[in-house]
Order: C-alpha cells, then structure tokens, then sequence
C-alpha cells in the first residue's frame, strides 16, 4: 500500500481499519488507482466485489478493467466501483427479505480485509447487504459482532491498562479435508453431488491401526499441499501446519491465527481454492463434515482470543497478580457467556452435513460444555469463597500470592487436553471444536463474539456499580463479580468424558441443551432471547434472524431432498442393476449344474440357491424403502411451514437413508467385483 497509495490514502485505509473511521470519495478515487496499478503490475485484468452470500460459499462477478474511449480503449477502476457494486444477485438466498423483482443487493467495500489477486482478478473483500440496509451476508453481522466485542472488551481491559484503547478478537482455524482422488471421485454420483458417499460398505481395513495419524504424507498429497501453500503465501494466508488426520486420505491444514474477520476471509478463500489447486493433482478435496461411513469426519475447530491493541492476548495469565486477574476476568465472563448462550452457540455450528458428527464419539457432543482443567478448576472453586463485600488485607494476600498469582505455573503444569470437550480452554485460548469443517467460521465467530460482548458490558456495569454504591475498591469489586459469575456459570463446566451416556444424562438434569439434529437446534435462533440479544447487541434485526432462520431451514430441507433423490437413483440404477446381473450369472450357474449333474445339482448349488434368495429379499426391501421414501418426501414437499417441512425431512425421510444403505451395502459384499459399478471405499480411501 506504502509503494502504490499517497501517503493520504494510506492513512486514511489505515485509521479505517485500526478505528473505524470512514474513507472519503475523494480518497476512494486515489485508493482505486493505486490498487489498479498494483493490480495491473501483477498480471490482473479484471476485477471483482468478493463476497460471502448465505450459500456458505463465496462469490464474485468479474468486470474487466477495458473501457472504450473515442478512438481507443483504456484500463479504468475509480472509486465509485471500488466502493460499492450492484450485482444482480437476486438468486443468493436471502429469506424473503429481498423480494425477486425488486432485486437489489448492492456489495460495499470492507477495507479492514486486504483486497488480493488471484490468478488475473482483483479480489475486493465485501460485505452484501439489501437495499433497505438488511445483511445477506456472513460478514456483516460478524464485522458488527467484531465491533460490539471491541468496545466492551476495551472497556474492561481499561480497568487494567489505561492505554488500553482496541481490542481484536483473534481465530486461528484448524480445516480438515479428505483428498480422493478425481478419476474415481468422479465415478460417484453421490460425491460429485452432495459431497459425500451415501453408500458403501466399510473397507476390512480403516484406521483401526492408527497408522495414518501424523504419518508420513502421501506424496501426491504433499505435492498438493505445497502447491497450495505456496498460492497461500502468494495471497497472504499465513498457512503454517500440516498433517496427516486419523481417517485414509485425511489430511489438516491450519494457519497462523489472525484478526477474527480476516481468518474468516482467509478460511473462505481457501476452502475455495483449494478444490482448484486439487484438481490440477488430480484429486477431489472433499469438505463434507462426513464423507465416509464407519471413520471419522472432519472439523474446524475454531481457536479464538481476545487481544489489545498494546500487545497483550486477555485470555493469557501474565507475570503479576494484576495481570492474572484481568486474565481471570476475561476467562470468566466468556465462560459465563458460555452458559448463558449455549444455545446459540450450537444452532451457529447445526447444519445437515455436521449432524452426521456431533455426539457420534469422534467429534464433541451436541452438548455444549466448556472444559477449563483441574488447576484451573481449582481456582475458580476457591474464588468462589471469596468474601462478599469488602476483602480484608488478610485475603487480599492470600489471593494476590497464593491463587491469583501461582496461576501461570499452574497452566504450564495443565496438559490434560480433554479431546471431547466443545468448548476447551487450552493455554491461552479458547478452542471451539463442534464447528464442521463446511462451515463459514463467520457463523460461530459472530455468536462468540456477540455474547462475549454482552456479557462483558454486563460485567462493566456491574464492577462500576459495586464500586459506587458499595464503595468497593475496583479489584474487590472484581472479585466480587467474578464470584457470582463463577457461581451462577456451574452447569457449563465439565471435565469428563464428553462421548458417555452418562454425561447426556447428567447434562440433561443440569439443564443443558442436547440437539441433536438440526432442526430442533436452530429452533433457539429465533427464540425471544436471542432476538432480544441481537437486537441489543445490534448485530442483527429481527427481519435479518427470521430471514436467516429460513435459510437455514431451507439450506437443511435442500440437503437432504438432493441426498434423497441421489440415494434413490445409485440404489435402483447402480445397485439393484449390478446385483440383478450378478443374480442371472448364478441363475446361469444353477441352471447348468442343474443340466450336467441332474439329480446332484441341489447338493452342488445349494449356496447359489442361498445366494440368489438372500438377493432377492435385499432388492425387495431397497424397492420398498425407496418407495416409501418418495411417499415422505412427496409428503414433506406439500408442507408450506419450512420448520415443519425441515422436521419432516429429518425425522421422516432421512431415517430411510439408513435402511436403504444397510441392504445395498450388504449386497455390495455379495456381488461380484467385477459387476459392482460402484467404486468401493478401498479404492476411495486407500489409493494414493
Ligand atoms: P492444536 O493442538 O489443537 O493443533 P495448536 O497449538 O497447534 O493447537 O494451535 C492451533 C491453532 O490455534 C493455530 O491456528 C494457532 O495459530 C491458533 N492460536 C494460537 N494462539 C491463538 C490465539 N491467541 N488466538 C487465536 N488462535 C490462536
Ligand atoms: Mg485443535
């Protein structure tokens, strides 16, 4: 920016990035020049608004830079285009807030996310919102959720640092994938559909050895990953880790955390450009939260703090008692956040594809919790003792020398990470890991970030009081708060094992949510509580909650009618077909026993017998089910209520999707190999 911008323009992006402050046309106009020429130095040739529509995915429209003159043509890019575009965009999904024929969203620039070349386009980073002002975007409400957390953070954090002045929230995400690859990939109607198998039987071999786990990469999956490492740095994505996941062909990519809604960005781009980069290896990357049957899908867990503008991470114990305790109370009022949100922190992971692995013991339980660890544990239960009112010098040692300040020496001894906790804090950072590896992180970064918020004005509000009415010295009026907070956020801490039965039960009679689907989870979207939230928070309206709500219902109910037609087709046209082939060769074979050894034949063809029976029975029973599916699904169509149409689609329809499998699958182990048209998932997950 310093080598293309007038030193104007340049701190001008600046303070709007680091205060917020809004950019004038006429710098617009300098900005949009410089960035043509930078663009234009590195090869570009058109330009496009890049945006996050409620598809999940990301979008663009390019616009070449030529403009004719009289008697020529020239390269143009002013700051009216830079700063807002109108896409006839009137088929993203938008919940009937945008009606079709008056089908105007317009695109405006967000500076706080660099602009970045890919291939031959100037990339433009921007949020998408209605003509009346509505979001239909993910990054509006997480850039105002952003902001909210800035100012009630910064607010707190004053009580400890005056020079204190912004807070960031910060997110480094961990993305999982399958790599398969293409050729057979591309023999799969179901992956090349809805991104994941809906048949096959299990492979005799899994990864019940282990050997996968941070083993040796695959060299066409190494040469993969460099190549898309290097389009990484290339386009600023501080990519860092990579290693092999427990399934065959999983694999883990995860960056350098940055600021939350630049990680978001950087998380869609390249989810994106990876399913590109994979293709010129030849492989599919599959980002389905459960690609495969019987092994384990994948996640995203979602690491996040909260940082200064001084340079201090607000969820990191420090070196001084005072440092612990603004440690302390940042910690505290997420967890009470937590436990006073927990709701919405799980509807903002639901989708259909993350159903398939929440509380299905490889990924947490539907159930969100929040794991802190014995030390920390400790700590809290001692806090909870604390005096109420005004602390005597006694205790005030006690708790500065012997609580407070032993805190850091604690976490470095506090290496219990409990893998099937939700919500875990892990050092120095909260790590959210019910996020399926599909998701757009602007969904969960935006709940977290909301109620962190909420719940640190709270805490403000609170302390400031406590110090004028009860004349409290502002550390005691801390622990004063932070006691009641520990004491009321009870039922969301948990440190055991979140995959037993034993824990459902329990959390149920704490009170806590358990949904396990998405249907009933996203019901807590549009509850009076967190319409009220919102709406205080002014992260979203109420039009935007109920026009979101739709859809994600009807993203849902889209889902699973699109695997429900699939299922239909591979099992009459791929399955049935191979096993009623299969079925005339034994025929054939009976039959000709039957010719040659006459009387002896029945003794000699007796398992055929058995064999071409059993394939009739599994026929039979594919036949009916996919009969009766239809038979729901008609029914689910001709539902106008969409909560009711998506209840009917999960609990109705997809409970064949089960059924119909088992009798494929078990046919796929009986027919021949050479008639099964299907690639199997040995060839899948198993061909490097
Ligand atoms: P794991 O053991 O779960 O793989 P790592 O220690 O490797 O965890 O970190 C995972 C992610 O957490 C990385 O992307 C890292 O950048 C991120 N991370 C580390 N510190 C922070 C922080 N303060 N805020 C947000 N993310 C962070
Ligand atoms: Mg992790």
């Amino acid at each position: 920016m310093r080598q293309f911008l007038t030193k104007e323009a340049y701190d001008s992006i600046l303070r709007a990035v680091l205060e917020g402050k809004k950019i004038e046309r006429g710098i617009a106009n300098q900005v949009a020049s410089g960035m043509k020429d930078w663009a234009l130095s590195l090869g570009a040739t058109h330009y496009t608004h890049w945006f996050q529509p409620l598809t999940g995915g990301t979008a663009e429209k390019h616009d070449s830079f030529f403009e004719p003159i009289s008697g020529g043509a020239m390269e143009k890019f002013d700051g009216s285009q830079l700063v807002q575009q109108e896409p006839d965009a009137s088929s993203f999904p938008n919940g009937g807030i945008r009606n079709t024929f008056e089908a105007r969203g317009y695109t405006a620039w967000d500076p706080t996310s660099p602009a970045f070349v890919y291939g031959t386009t100037l990339c433009i980073p921007t949020i998408f919102i209605s003509y009346t002002g509505d979001s239909l975007d993910y990054k509006t409400p997480l850039l105002r959720a952003l902001q909210m957390v800035d100012r009630a953070a910064t607010e707190v954090a004053q009580y400890f640092d005056r020079n204190t002045s912004k807070v960031t929230a910060t997110l480094g995400w961990e993305q999982e994938y399958f790599l398969i690859d293409k050729a057979l990939s591309d023999t799969r109607p179901d992956i090349g559909l809805t991104g994941r198998t809906l048949l096959g039987h299990i492979a005799a071999k899994g990864q019940q050895l282990d050997d996968h786990y941070f083993g040796s990469i695959p060299n066409r999956a190494i040469s993969f990953m460099k190549d898309l490492e290097k389009e990484c740095m290339l386009l600023g994505i501080p990519v860092k880790t990579r290693h092999n996941e427990v399934a065959p062909n999983q694999f883990e990519l995860a960056p350098i955390f940055e600021e939350a809604s630049l990680a978001v960005d950087h998380n869609s781009l390249i989810m994106d450009i990876m399913g590109k980069i994979a293709l010129k290896h030849d492989l599919r990357v599959l980002l389905h939260e459960k690609p495969f049957a019987n092994i384990n899908g994948s996640g995203k867990h979602n690491n996040w703090s909260l940082a200064t503008n001084t340079g201090v991470n607000l969820l990191a114990p420090g070196s001084t008692p005072k440092k612990n305790l603004r440690f302390l109370t940042f910690f505290v009022n997420t967890i009470k956040a937590v436990n006073d949100y927990e709701e919405i922190l799980r509807a903002s992971i639901a989708s259909a594809g993350n159903d398939h692995r929440l509380g299905v013991n490889e990924a947490p339980p539907a159930i969100i919790s929040v794991f802190i660890g014995e030390q920390l544990t400790r700590v809290l239960d001692h806090l909870e003792g604390v005096t109420t009112g005004k602390l005597s010098p006694e205790e005030k040692t006690e708790l500065k020398l012997n609580i407070v300040g032993k805190i850091p020496t604690l976490i470095l001894d506090n290496t219990d990470r409990n893998r099937t906790s939700p919500f875990a804090f892990t050092g120095n950072k909260f790590e959210l890991r019910a996020v399926g590896s599909n998701t757009n992180c602007s969904s969960p970064m935006t709940v977290l970030n909301t109620i962190v918020a909420k719940q640190l004005k709270e805490f403000k509000k609170e302390v400031d009081g406590l110090i004028k009415k009860k004349d409290l010295k502002k550390d005691e009026a801390i622990f004063n708060v932070l006691r009641e907070y520990i004491k009321a956020s009870k039922k969301i801490r948990f440190e055991g094992d979140g995959y037993s039965k034993k824990w459902e039960e329990e959390a149920e009679k704490r009170g806590l949510s358990n949904k396990k689907t998405t249907p009933e989870a996203l019901k807590a979207n549009i509850s009076k509580k967190t319409i009220s939230l919102f709406e205080e928070m002014g992260v979203l309206n109420e039009t935007e909650i109920k026009a979101r709500h739709e859809v994600s219902l009807e993203s849902y109910i889209m889902k699973i009618q699109i695997e429900g037609r699939v299922l239909a087709d591979l099992s009459l046209n791929h399955v049935i077909s191979s096993a009623v082939s299969y079925q005339n060769t034994l025929i054939k074979n009976v039959t000709g026993l039957k010719e040659i050894f006459a009387s002896r034949y029945k003794e000699l063809a007796s398992d055929q017998v058995v064999l071409i029976e059993s394939i009739s029975g599994h026929i039979k029973e594919i036949n009916k089910n996919v009969r009766e599916m239809v038979g729901e699904r008609k029914k689910a169509n001709a539902i106008e209520n969409l909560e009711a149409k998506a209840d009917s689609y999960c609990f109705k329809v997809k409970p064949y999707f089960d059924i119909i499998r088992y009798h494929c699958d078990k046919l796929e182990t009986m027919v021949d190999d050479n008639l099964w048209g299907l690639t199997k998932y040995r060839e899948l997950l198993f061909t490097r």
